[in-house]
């Protein structure tokens, strides 16, 4: 367990294994390394993957430690990931790696040079806070959920269910906190949260955190090969000439749509004649959530917007897909790596929440931001398609107020993160804590 010549403090990061949780906390942990820390994060086999950037990246300041994925009863045997599973998983997933603690524990005490802290996700809070209590280091909360949500959340501890009342009561008690947002966003919540529920000064907001760039493969790393090589979409868009004129449509790693949501979209898609990429997430296999009713593209579509639409079944290069200039508008769960993700494009964003936080952060980008336009709500809810067609076609256009604004948020979110911004002074902070 050597690190290289000159290594900084070694800290401990245990992620939560969601594309929305870990793909940030890679991102953010690449950050820490770029500034001298040392890692081990802890993984589990099936979630090696969404490491590759950040090992071929930092080698050898950053080690894995891979403990197999302790069987729980309710999860299907074989599952590590949130993407195979609904929501309301969430709380076994957490439970199965709280198995960990013990291993997690022994491991500390038999290494020669120790993890000095740990940077857990909120979601693993209630077990990683009393793991590091117990090896006497601080644990710091990583929270990829938008401020507001997390603000109420704490707010209303006593409506919320018993496994997030305790991972959100230790999460407050932790050490810091830190969002993947900015000042500029969300400074008025952070705020609220320094006050009403640390009473410190350690909430960090340090976004919006960019993807890590993995040598010559770009962003294709970034989750998982995509289902359609990056450069055969990235060649597609190219063919597209007029800059904006694109939509993108994409739910997330965790939604999948009815069968009845699919065809409004589908035929929404085609009424509009707008040219678009549709990222398809396949359907989930492993427990019955409607079974084979998931992810079905209607009977003939594909031939019919042929030369107009690319459907990506499977995973998509997301981030690639919204910073190409031929992509305007992004039709979208409201998740919020997706939307710090359009933010930074400067793109419109065509809002459908339906879950966990998509509601706040609608809120947050329609109504006080105004770069998002509320198209539909709620995970069982099906547009009507002549209105969705309208609005795709109106999104494309250069003069709507929401993307100018958009335009304009993306330079201020590009400020926090320059250097001297600050998100950037922020994580400097961080670093110093870690290391102290
Ligand atoms: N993502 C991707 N390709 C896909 C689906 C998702 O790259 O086909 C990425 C997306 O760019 C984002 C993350 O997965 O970084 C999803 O996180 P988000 O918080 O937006 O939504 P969630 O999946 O948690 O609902």
């Amino acid at each position: 367990q050597c690190f290289g010549k000159e290594a900084g403090a070694h800290i401990w990061v245990i992620a939560f294994p969601a594309c929305g949780h870990i793909l940030p906390l890679v991102d953010l942990t690449h950050q820490l390394l770029l500034r001298g820390l040392t890692v081990t994060i802890l993984v589990t086999p099936k979630n090696l993957c969404y490491l590759n950037p950040l090992l071929s990246l930092h080698s050898p300041n950053v080690k894995t430690l891979v403990f197999p994925f302790p069987p729980h009863s309710p999860l299907p045997p074989g599952v590590e990931q949130m993407q195979d599973l609904p929501i309301s998983f969430v709380p076994d997933i957490a439970n199965a790696l709280g198995k960990l603690y013990d291993p997690l524990f022994q491991w500390f005490q038999t290494h020669t040079s120790p993890p000095v802290a740990i940077l857990s996700d909120i979601l693993l809070s209630s077990w990683t806070t009393k793991l590091a209590s117990h090896l006497n280091i601080p644990n710091i909360s990583f929270i990829p959920f938008n401020v507001a949500a997390v603000s109420f959340w704490f707010d209303n501890l006593n409506n919320s269910g018993s496994f997030y009342r305790e991972a959100f009561t230790a999460s407050i008690q932790s050490r810091g906190l830190v969002f993947n947002s900015f000042k500029e966003l969300e400074g008025v919540k952070l705020d609220m949260i320094k006050e009403k529920f640390t009473r410190n000064d350690r909430v960090w907001a340090v976004g919006p955190l960019l993807p890590v760039k993995a040598g010559d493969n770009g962003l294709n790393e970034r989750g998982g090969p995509s289902s359609i090589p990056q450069d055969q979409v990235m060649a597609w868009l190219d063919s597209c000439k007029q800059n904006k004129s694109v939509v993108y449509v994409g739910f997330g790693s965790q939604i999948t749509l009815t069968k009845q949501q699919m065809k409004a979209i589908a035929s929404a898609l085609e009424e509009s004649g707008v040219r678009f990429i549709w990222a398809v997430k396949d359907p989930m296999k492993n427990v019955e959530v409607g079974g084979d009713d998931q992810s079905i593209i209607p009977n003939g579509f594909e031939d019919r917007v042929a030369g107009k639409g690319l459907v990506i079944k499977g995973w998509a290069p997301q981030v690639a897909i919204l910073r190409h200039r031929a992509v305007g508008s992004y039709l979208t769960h409201c998740g919020w790596n997706s939307a710090l993700e359009a933010i930074l494009a400067g793109i419109l964003l065509l809002a459908w929440p339906m879950q966990a936080d998509h509601f706040h952060i609608t809120k947050l980008l329609a109504d006080e931001f105004g770069v998002a336009i509320r198209v539909c709500k709620g995970l069982k809810s099906i547009p009507d398609a002549t209105k969705l067609a309208r609005i795709f076609v109106d999104s494309t256009s250069m003069t709507q107020p929401e993307r100018i604004r958009a335009m304009e948020l993306k330079k201020n979110a590009l400020n926090a993160i320059r250097k001297g911004g600050t998100s950037y002074q922020a994580l400097d902070k961080l670093v110093e804590e870690l290391s102290s």
